[in-house]
């Protein structure tokens, strides 16, 4: 069990990068009510910061977070985590690279999904941000099992879509994460405008790719 801290204090750089996401998420419609969650990896990397479940993102401040160690024990000095932390907790075992992790709905990427769509980046920012896309079948919200799929698509990506569900967004910064789900919700939106006008947009250029790679970005 982690010993009990003082967070509010000790965190408050994660936390106030977690409280303007949530609201910066709920005011862009990527997630609706209590769904999603947040989290940071904190400076030791042996536990992070996550929304308490029944969070409502938009209204988050400091008693809205638990403390979970990379173990998955809970912080006895904090409210319970999502239920969805173990999609958090796998991630950051499987990625030593990144420190923000967001779980939200987004309506267009979830539908484009649906339809099954891949979604197209139009856009320089659509490929810079998103790279690549991976989709992960419908697996129940809340389990090992999807923690598990997801940590493995996370191998060679940064955004993943759980089927009829949401998106795992990860990144090492929060302003990054946010920035990517931003992305592929706008992507996403494209995508479906296009098939709704039964149209195939140009995409990217690859040359976009290897000028990337070229700059090492
Ligand atoms: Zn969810």
């Amino acid at each position: 069990m982690v010993s009990e801290v003082n967070w509010k204090k000790s965190f408050n750089n994660e936390i106030t990068s977690l409280v303007a996401i949530g609201k910066s998420v709920v005011d862009r419609k990527l997630v609706v009510g209590s769904g999603g969650n947040l989290s940071m990896l904190l400076p030791d990397r042996k536990q992070f910061l996550i929304t308490a479940t029944g969070s409502e993102l938009d209204q988050l401040d400091q008693s809205s977070f638990a403390i979970v160690d990379l173990n998955g024990n809970f912080s006895e000095g904090s409210p319970k985590p999502s239920s969805e932390y173990r999609v958090h907790l796998e991630s950051y075992r499987a990625r030593s690279d990144i420190n923000t992790c967001i779980h939200l709905h987004p309506q267009a990427s979830i539908f484009a999904a649906a339809i099954d769509e891949d979604i197209k980046l139009i856009t320089t920012d659509h490929l810079y941000y998103l790279r690549k896309i991976t989709r992960i079948p419908w697996i129940a919200p809340g389990t090992q099992a999807v923690a598990d799929a997801t940590a493995l698509a996370l191998a060679d990506c940064n955004i993943i879509i759980l089927e009829n569900h949401g998106c795992v967004v990860v990144a090492d910064n929060p302003r990054l994460a946010y920035s990517r789900a931003l992305n592929l919700e706008e992507a996403a939106e494209m995508t479906i405008r296009s098939v709704m006008l039964n149209v195939k947009p140009r995409l990217v250029p690859d040359k976009f790719k290897e000028y990337l790679r070229e700059k090492g970005l």
